[in-house]
C-alpha cells in the first residue's frame, strides 16, 4: 500500500501529527527498477554537478562508497488559511529525497517525499524528537546492517545515512535545540561562532568558523548534569536548550551537515532588504516616485513561463521605507529583470553611478552563482570574492547597520559549496511549487490540518507511482518530455544533423519541455560553455526538431556587440548564419530571453554559474 500512514500514537492522543513511515517509503522507492538504475549517475570530471561529487562525501566513511544512500532531509513551513475565517495555521513539513538520484530528476517536486507534518504550535510544545524517532531508527539500520530490498527478483542490501538537513536557519536552530533569536541571542546563529558585536562586520568566510561538535557535546553534558539554577545559567551562556535530536545519528555533525537554504537566506531575506533600500534611494533622489516604480515593475513583459509580480504588487511608503510583498520566485524574476525595467524607463542613466546600484548588481551576481546548476572550482573562488566585495559595497551604500543577520550567512556560502556543491540543489525552492499546490485546495478538515495535508500529498505521490489497478508505473522518476503542436517533416530534413535517421519519422515543433525546462521558438540559448571573459555565443531558436528521444534546436547565431556593464547584460545582434544543436549538449541549460528595448537586442545570462562583473570599480 503506497499510502499507509502510521499515526504517532503518543502525539495523537492529545494533538495531531502525521508521519509517513520512512522505511516503507524508502523501500517502495528503491523497489522501482528505474530508481535503482539511476542511483549511480556518473558525473563529468571537474564540473561539480552534484552533491555526491563534493569534498564532504569523499572524506566520509559511509558516503564515500558510491552506492551508499545519501538522504537529504528538508524542513519548511506552510501557512494554511482557514476557509471559514482569517485564522492561519502554520504547519511544519518534513520532506526527504535521495542525493543519489540524477539532479534533474531530483529537481522535480515528485521526487521529494513527505516524511511528516505537524502544526507548528504542537511542534514547539512536544519537540522534534517525537516526530523524527522512527526516522532515526531507520537511519541507524541503514548505517549498521543495511536494508534489504528485492529488485527484479535479486536481493540488494542498501546502506547509507543522513547526508544533510536543509531549511531556514531559524527553524533549524530550533530543531537542533538552540535558543533561537536574531536579536536576543548572544550567538545569533547556532551554526557558527559569530556574535552580536561582529555579525555586521565580518566580510569573509575565513573570519568566521563553524562551531565544533566536541565543544558542543561538552556544553550539552554540562547542562544535563547541572542543577536547576545552574542549568538556566549555562543554557543562556551557551545558547543551548537541549541536545539536538540529530545527535542520535551516529557520526552526524549538526554543524557541518546543516545546509543554509538560499531561498530563505537570499530571496526571502537579503534580496528584500536590498531592493527596499534601492527603491528608497531612487525615491529620495527624486529619480522616480513609488507609484511610477510600481507601474514600471507591474507593466513589464515578463516571460510567459516565468513567475512575475502579480497585479497586486504595490510599493507603499511606511515609516520612511519602501514596502512591498513578493514571493521567492517573484523576487527572482525581479532581480533578473530590474536592469531591463530600469533601462526601459531611462532610470539606469540616473542611478548607474550610485553605489547602491553597484551593490544591487553584485548581489544579483551572487544569486546567479548560487542558483547555477553547474559550478567548478573557480565559481567557488569567485563567489567568495564576490561576497566580500558585495558586503563592503553594501556598507558604503547604506551603512553596515542596515545589514540584516542573514547577510552574515553569505560568508559561509563558499564553504558550503565546497562541501556539497551547487547551492541550488540544497534549496527549498522546490517547495514553493508543492506548497502552492497545498494552498490552492479548500480544506474541509481544518481542525486536523496535518492529516489533510499528508493525505493529499500521499495521494498525489501514489497516483504517480502506481496505476489505478495498483500496478507500478515504470515512468515515475520522469514522465517524459512534453512536446507541443507537432508538424511532420519531410525525410530530407534528416540531413540537418548526423544524429537524425532518414528512415524514421521526423517532427518540427515550437515548444518542448525537458525536465521542467521549457524551450520556445524565439528565445535563445547559450551555445558555447564560455569561460569568461571570452564572449558567449548565443543562438536564437528558429525551430525545434524531434525524432524519438532526439531533440535538436535550429539556431540563428547571434554576435555579442558589447557587454553592458551598467546593466550586466549583453547587447547582441542577429547574424545571417544558423546551426543545429543537440539540446543535451547545452552546457547552460536555461533558455535565455531576448529583450528588445529601443531597437537594441539584449540577452541576460541569469542565473549562470560564472562571474562576469569585472572587479575594477
Ligand atoms: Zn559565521
Amino acid at each position: 500500500n503506497a499510502f499507509s500512514k502510521k499515526k504517532q500514537r503518543h502525539v495523537l492522543r492529545i494533538h495531531k501529527a502525521q508521519y509517513i513511515p520512512f522505511k516503507e517509503s524508502l523501500i517502495n522507492l528503491l523497489k522501482k527498477p528505474e530508481v535503482y538504475e539511476s542511483l549511480n549517475c556518473p558525473s563529468r570530471a571537474n564540473i561539480m554537478t552534484d552533491l555526491s561529487t563534493r569534498s564532504f562525501c569523499y572524506q566520509h566513511p559511509v558516503f564515500k562508497l558510491p552506492d551508499s544512500l545519501k538522504i537529504i532531509l528538508f524542513y519548511d513551513d506552510i501557512g494554511i488559511d482557514n476557509p471559514l475565517g482569517t485564522r492561519t495555521k502554520s504547519v511544519g513539513m518534513f520532506y526527504w529525497t535521495l542525493a543519489n538520484l540524477p539532479r534533474f530528476v531530483r529537481s522535480q517536486d515528485r521526487c521529494v517525499f513527505l516524511l511528516a507534518c505537524i502544526e507548528k504550535q504542537h511542534l514547539k510544545q512536544y519537540g522534534f524528537t517525537i516526530v523524527l524517532d522512527d526516522f532515526f531508527c531507520t537511519i541507524e539500520e541503514l548505517q549498521t546492517h543495511g536494508i534489504p530490498v528485492t529488485i527484479n527478483e535479486k536481493l540488494h542490501i542498501f546502506k547509507g545515512s543522513l547526508l544533510l538537513i536543509c531549511g531556514d536557519i531559524l527553524d533549524l536552530s530550533q530543531m537542533h535545540g538552540f535558543k533561537c533569536a536574531f536579536r536576543l541571542g548572544r550567538k545569533p546563529f547556532f551554526y557558527c561562532d559569530v556574535n552580536q558585536d561582529t555579525i555586521r562586520r565580518i566580510n569573509k568566510g575565513s573570519e568566521c568558523h563553524l562551531r565544533k561538535l566536541e565543544k558542543y557535546d561538552k556544553n550539552c553534558m554540562a547542562i544535563d548534569f547541572a542543577n536547576e539554577r545552574e542549568k538556566a545559567r549555562l543554557q543562556k551562556k551557551y545558547g543551548i536548550i537541549s541536545l539536538s535530536p540529530f545527535r542520535k545519528i551516529n557520526n552526524f555533525d549538526i554543524f557541518h551537515q546543516t545546509g543554509i537554504d538560499i531561498m530563505h537566506a537570499l530571496l526571502e531575506g537579503i534580496c528584500q532588504r536590498e531592493l527596499k533600500l534601492l527603491l528608497k534611494h531612487i525615491q529620495q533622489q527624486k529619480f522616480a516616485n513609488l507609484s511610477s516604480l510600481t507601474s514600471m515593475i507591474r507593466n513589464f513583459q515578463y516571460g510567459c513561463n516565468e513567475p512575475s509580480p502579480s497585479d497586486k504588487f504595490n510599493l507603499s511608503s511606511e515609516d520612511n521605507e519602501a514596502k512591498f510583498r513578493a514571493s521567492a520566485s517573484e523576487m527572482l524574476s525581479l532581480f533578473k529583470y530590474i536592469p531591463f525595467i530600469f533601462h526601459q524607463s531611462h532610470l539606469t542613466e540616473l542611478i548607474s553611478a550610485s553605489v547602491g546600484w553597484h551593490s544591487f548588481l553584485l548581489l544579483r551576481e551572487i544569486i546567479s552563482i548560487s542558483l547555477a546548476s553547474e559550478i567548478d572550482i573557480t565559481s567557488i573562488e569567485k563567489l567568495e570574492e564576490l561576497v566580500t566585495r558585495y558586503l563592503i559595497t553594501f556598507d558604503n551604500a547604506y551603512g553596515y547597520v542596515q545589514r540584516i543577520p542573514k547577510h552574515h550567512l553569505l560568508v559561509h556560502f563558499g564553504e558550503q559549496m565546497h562541501r556539497f556543491g551547487s547551492l541550488r540543489f540544497t534549496s527549498c525552492m522546490i517547495f514553493e511549487k508543492k506548497h502552492s499546490f497545498f494552498k490552492r485546495i479548500k480544506y474541509r478538515n481544518f481542525r486536523n490540518i496535518a492529516f489533510t495535508l499528508a493525505d493529499r500529498h500521499q495521494h498525489y505521490i501514489a497516483s504517480l507511482m502506481y496505476t489505478c489497478s495498483n500496478a507500478a508505473t515504470s515512468s515515475f522518476l520522469y514522465s517524459g518530455h512534453q512536446i507541443k503542436k507537432v508538424k511532420e517533416l519531410d525525410s530530407s530534413a534528416a540531413k540537418l544533423h548526423y544524429l537524425l535517421d532518414m528512415e524514421k519519422n521526423l517532427y518540427e515543433t515550437n515548444q518542448v519541455t525537458l525536465f521542467g525546462i521549457t524551450y520556445v521558438v524565439g528565445e535563445a540559448v547559450l551555445i558555447n560553455d564560455s569561460v569568461f571573459p571570452i564572449d558567449p555565443v548565443f543562438g536564437k531558436i528558429l525551430t525545434i526538431i524531434v525524432q524519438d528521444k532526439i531533440v535538436l534546436l535550429r539556431l540563428q547565431l547571434m554576435q555579442v556587440i558589447v557587454f553592458n556593464q551598467k546593466l550586466c547584460v549583453y547587447e547582441v545582434r542577429l547574424l545571417d548564419s544558423s546551426v543545429t544543436k543537440n539540446v543535451y549538449e547545452l552546457k547552460h541549460v536555461w533558455p535565455v530571453r531576448l529583450l528588445k528595448i529601443s531597437n537594441s537586442l539584449f540577452a541576460s545570462l541569469f542565473p549562470y554559474g560564472r562571474f562576469y562583473l569585472t572587479s575594477n570599480e
